[in-house]
This record gives structure tokens, C-alpha cells and sequence, in this order.
């Protein structure tokens, strides 16, 4: 696979309404077999939701929004021992943040009952059989791509005897994995999946939902095919690596029937959840892969357990809580998802097509402030000493709605020490030695003195300010090249910033898979922690208030950490994609 360029991916994506998927839905509705559209999401609670699951979210929730459906959030918990509530509540949050709410919130263990008789029901109809092999003969049977698979010795088991295992398997007579339901579809099938998949399989552990109610567990496959039937969801979105399942999942909805049987789905009514038994479809499309990114949950669960992150929500990691915290917004994510748009065809997009996203969100919905991260005092020598006044700054340079704030002026000032040149390379048009430069709001100071201490480090410049050139006179239209950001020193208040990179060095960290490599592609450098000054405006922040500090980048007031009285701000996202620039692409 190779990476797209946001070019690239501009020119491929289909305006997002017109996808495949979307046509589906549309002609689903104008030939009358649908007349309302029913999603879901069904994560398994076994870790956070990460930039992936957003290409998902958005999809089943957004489709569901604009046809008048509704879209349900189903928790698949049929793995005990891999999920927990904690991981729930996690789930549920993100996908709230995310700017979508479900109709009804399920869990796939709230058809455990349901599960079991349609299991029950398989058998009856000798559609499915108790088998001894363990999972290693099992796999031995099973054949190859190119090879049929045998039959089981047991496939032929009478159906009474089969009812009777498959009983004794729920009362919890057997050990794990001494016995499995397998579906009898066709050992010679060429498609692996359709050759007896397991059902049900015995697993004595404790679920986050039932506790012990359950020694045995049904496999993925007729979990999701149910679920969805139950809840008579008419289109099952899923990734393309489901393709091949679906002939089981339709095979599972075919075979039990639950909209002819309802003796089968009493319990859900019976435990007062609505039940709408119908026969659903599932449409794949491709995952979203994005450069730089880590989008097995195995894995990001491998950095938060080895501490290469400061935990899930970690400003690093591209879950969505992480995402979050670095300052990433949801309108911003949601246009990217738009932007990536939906087909079949499996590609990466490149981490900069989500930067540009948000950048372009943030340029219009952040207000504007000044901060300094690596100062050099200014001094502006012709202005008295203990000068002090008040300056009034839009809050937005293009929306005259976010309206304006004070800020404070006066002798001393910091600017980034970066702008000042005793030696200016080519091209450079900030600060030297006698040059001009405007400070932003103010007017244009010269620099007439550069202050060094006994190693020759530059520790002060001396200015005059051009009294005629003062913001709102008329000479403030003299034209000078550079254009400076700065904090008045006295008033500044002292930040703790964290500047964040990528985490990893290389586009396709996850391409090694052999064991623990992929590691070795972490990004050193991904985080670094200065201390810098802030405008007194852009101190008392509420957390996870957003700004472009001008010249800078995009900033967001700290979720967990920061507070007025000491605040911690995080670059979200610098203003122009630096990183294509150092990577000579
Ligand atoms: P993992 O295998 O790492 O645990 P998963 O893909 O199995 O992750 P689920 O919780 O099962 O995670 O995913 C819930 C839904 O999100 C599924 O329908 C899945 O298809 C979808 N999804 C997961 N990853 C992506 C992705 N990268 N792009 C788009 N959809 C995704
Ligand atoms: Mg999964």
C-alpha cells in the first residue's frame, strides 16, 4: 500500500455524499425495502477507540442522521477476561465527544439468551453439532486455502445427543475448551469460514456484564449476525476484512430466522428491551489507515502498559481520548472522516491530511492570543520607565464576533528569541542589529543596542519605538517587512507548554510484525515540555479552551492538568505542515 498525498486524497475522495454506501441507502429507500434506516456501532470494549473507529462512528451515526434513522451503540462483549466497564464508560464518552448519540445502548451479552436458543434451534434442525476435537485438530481438519477440509468424527452426532452436550456445556459440566458448537455448513467449502465454524465455545470466566452466568460464549460471527437482527438494523457497516464472513453472517440471520420464531427473542421483551427481529445486510468498506499511526488496540494497549505513554488519554497516542487531549476537535475529525470518504479500496492517508482538517476548523473557531516559548527580553528604550498602558486586540483577525480583549503593553517586553538575528541569513526579515520591525498592535521599534553577558550570549535588545508609527496614526502604514508577536514582560505569566510530535519516526510503524520491533520506530523526541509566557488573557482559560497563539501554532488548555493560577498549555498543531518541509518530501 502507499501513501497518499493530501492532493491524492483530495482528488479521490468522493464528495461524501455520493459514496457507495450512501447510494445503497438511497435506493433502499426509493424501491420501498427499507423505510427507515437502522445502524449500529458495535465496538468491543477491550481498549479506547482510536482514530480508526472515528471513520466508523461517523459513518453509522452520520448515515443514520441524515436519512432520519437512528443508529444504536453496542457494546460487543463476547470475549470475557479481554473487556471491562471501565472501557465502556470510555467508549461511550468518546463516541458522545465525538458529537453522536445512539437511540439505544446495547450490549451483545443482552442476547446471550437469545444466542443460546437459536443455538438450541440449529441443532434441532441438524444445522449444527457438539464436537470433541480440541482447537489444534480442529485446525488440523479445517485444510487450506487450496486444500478441502475432513470432517469431524463426531459431525454426525444423533440431534438428541447434540441437545443433550450442548446443554450440559451451558449447565457447565465440561472444562474450557473440551468441547465446541460448530455450525454443519461444508467442510469442502472454498471460503475457510463456511467449513463448520465454531458457534459456541466453553470459557469459565467472569463477563463484565453477566458475571457467572455464563460458562459458554458465542463466537463473533453469530453474535454479530443476531445482534444486528435483533435489533433490526437494515444496514451492518463494517471493514472490508468481514467480507469473507459475510456468507456466515447470512447464513446465521437465514437459519435462525428470529423474525419467524419469537419464542426464540421472548427473554428481551421479557427483560423490557424493545425487539424489532428483522433481516439485516452487511456492506464493508475499507478501513482507514492513516501514516504514522498505530491502529491495533493490541498494540496502543502495549504503549500504555510499557509506559511509552503517559496513559491512554496520552496527547501522543491517536485514540480518540488522546486525540482529545492534544486538543484535536470533533468538528475537525469529522471533516477529515468526510474528507478521506468511503470505497473499498484499502489505502493510507497521510498524517497530514488530519492536520490540514484540523488546522482548518481550528483557523476559524480558535481565538487568537500571544504567547512567547523561547524569550528574549525587548526593551523599548524611549518610553519611560514603569510605562504601562492598555491595548485593545481583536480576538480574530476574519470574525469580528469573537469580539475583542485587552492587552497589556509596556517597556519591557519578551519575544521569541528565534526573531532576533545578530547575523541574518538570507531572507531573513525579523530582527537584526539596527533593523526595523513592527510588533504586532503596536507600532515599529529599531534595535539599536544588543545587550550580551561575559560569554557573548545575547541576554537584551534595546529599541526605540517610532512614536509615529503607533498603531491608528498615520504612520502606521509605513511599510516594514517583519512582523512580531510579543508579551509585555511585567504582565506575563509564566506556562508550562508541551510540544508534541509524532510518536513514531517512521509512516508505517506497524509494518514490522514480527514481535516487538515496531518499537524501535518511537519517536524520542514526540514530547517536549518548556516553559514559556503567556498575555494575561490566555491564562485563565478554562481547560480545553483552544487558541492560535499567533505565529505558533494551535494550543489547548490542558484537559487534566492545567489551571489558571499555573497554566499548561499543548501545541495541538503548529500553522503549516513543518513536518513535510524537514522530511525533503
Ligand atoms: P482491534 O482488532 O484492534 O481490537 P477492531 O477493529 O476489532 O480493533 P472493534 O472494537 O471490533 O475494533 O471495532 C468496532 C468497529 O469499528 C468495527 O465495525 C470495525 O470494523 C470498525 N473499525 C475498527 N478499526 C477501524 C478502522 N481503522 N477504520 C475503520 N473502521 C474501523
Ligand atoms: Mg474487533
Amino acid at each position: 500500500m502507499s501513501i497518499q498525498t493530501p492532493a491524492q486524497t483530495a482528488a479521490a475522495s468522493t464528495p461524501a455524499h455520493q459514496d457507495f454506501i450512501r447510494q445503497i441507502v438511497r435506493d433502499d429507500l426509493a424501491s420501498g425495502r427499507h423505510h427507515a434506516i437502522h445502524t449500529r456501532f458495535p465496538p468491543e470494549p477491550n481498549g479506547y477507540l482510536h482514530i480508526g473507529h472515528a471513520k466508523a462512528i461517523c459513518l453509522s451515526f452520520g448515515i443514520a442522521r441524515e436519512f432520519g434513522g437512528w443508529c444504536n451503540l453496542r457494546l460487543d462483549d463476547t470475549n470475557p477476561g479481554r473487556e471491562n466497564p471501565e472501557f465502556v464508560a470510555g467508549i461511550k464518552e468518546d463516541v458522545h465527544w465525538l458529537g453522536f448519540d445512539w437511540h439505544e445502548l446495547r450490549h451483545a451479552s443482552d442476547y446471550f439468551e437469545v444466542f443460546y436458543r437459536a443455538a438450541l434451534k440449529l441443532i434441532g434442525d441438524g444445522l449444527a453439532y457438539v464436537d470433541d476435537l480440541s482447537a489444534e485438530e480442529m485446525r488440523a481438519y479445517r485444510g487450506t486455502l487450496t486444500e478441502p477440509g475432513r470432517d469431524s468424527p463426531w459431525r454426525e452426532r444423533p440431534v438428541a445427543e447434540n441437545l443433550d452436550l450442548f446443554r450440559r456445556m451451558r449447565a457447565g459440566e465440561f472444562p474450557d475448551g473440551s468441547k465446541t458448537l460448530r455450525a454443519k455448513i461444508d467442510m469442502a467449502a472454498g471460503n475457510i469460514n463456511l467449513r463448520d465454524p465454531a458457534l459456541y465455545r466453553i470459557r469459565k470466566v467472569t463477563h463484565q456484564n453477566t458475571g457467572d452466568a455464563w460458562p459458554i460464549y458465542p463466537m463473533y460471527d453469530i453474535a454479530h449476525a443476531l445482534s444486528d437482527a435483533m435489533e433490526g438494523i437494515t444496514h451492518s457497516l463494517c471493514t472490508l476484512e468481514f467480507e469473507d464472513h459475510r456468507p456466515l453472517y447470512d447464513w446465521c440471520v437465514d437459519h435462525v430466522d428470529l423474525p419467524g420464531h419469537p419464542e426464540l427473542w421472548q427473554s428481551v421483551v421479557d427483560a423490557g428491551l424493545e425487539a424489532r427481529p428483522a433481516k439485516p445486510r452487511q456492506i464493508e468498506f475499507s478501513r482507514l489507515n492513516l501514516s504514522y499511526c498505530i491502529t491495533s488496540k493490541r498494540k496502543l494497549a502495549q504503549l500504555v502498559a510499557e509506559h511509552h505513554v503517559d496513559g491512554w488519554d496520552d496527547p501522543r497516542m491517536n485514540t480518540l481520548r488522546g486525540l482529545r487531549r492534544r486538543g484535536f476537535t470533533p468538528a475537525g475529525l469529522r471533516l477529515f472522516v468526510e474528507r478521506v470518504g468511503v470505497s473499498k479500496q484499502n489505502s493510507v492517508i497521510d498524517y497530514s491530511v488530519l492536520e490540514g482538517c484540523i488546522r482548518e476548523d481550528l483557523d476559524a473557531t480558535a481565538p487568537r492570543r500571544m504567547a512567547v516559548l523561547d524569550p528574549l527580553r525587548l526593551v523599548i528604550i524611549n518610553l519611560p520607565e514603569g510605562h504601562s498602558e492598555t491595548l485593545r486586540f481583536a480576538n480574530h483577525p476574519k470574525d469580528e464576533s469573537f469580539g475583542t480583549r485587552e492587552v497589556p503593553f509596556s517597556r519591557e517586553l519578551w519575544i521569541e528569541r528565534e526573531d532576533f538575528a545578530e547575523v541574518p541569513p538570507k531572507g531573513f526579515h525579523r530582527l537584526r542589529p539596527g533593523g526595523e520591525v513592527r510588533l504586532r498592535g503596536v507600532g515599529i521599534v529599531r534595535c539599536d543596542e544588543v545587550v550580551k553577558d561575559a560569554d557573548g550570549g545575547v541576554v537584551a535588545l534595546h529599541c526605540t519605538l517610532d512614536p509615529d508609527s503607533r498603531q491608528g496614526l498615520p504612520g502606521a502604514e509605513r511599510k516594514v517587512k517583519g512582523t512580531l508577536h510579543w508579551v509585555s514582560a511585567p504582565h506575563a505569566v509564566a506556562t508550562e507548554v508541551r510540544l508534541y510530535e509524532r510518536l513514531f519516526n517512521v509512516a508505517a510503524p506497524e509494518s514490522d510484525e514480527d514481535g516487538r520491533d515496531w518499537l524501535v520506530h518511537l519517536n524520542p523526541e514526540a514530547k517536549r515540555v518548556l516553559k514559556a509566557w503567556l498575555e494575561p488573557a490566555a491564562a485563565d482559560a478554562a481547560p480545553e479552551q483552544r487558541y492560535q497563539f499567533e505565529r505558533l501554532g494551535y494550543f489547548v488548555a490542558d484537559r487534566v492538568d492545567h489551571r489558571a493560577q499555573a497554566p499548561v498549555f499543548n501545541r495541538i498543531v503548529t500553522l503549516r505542515d513543518t513536518w513535510a518541509r524537514q522530511a525533503g518530501h
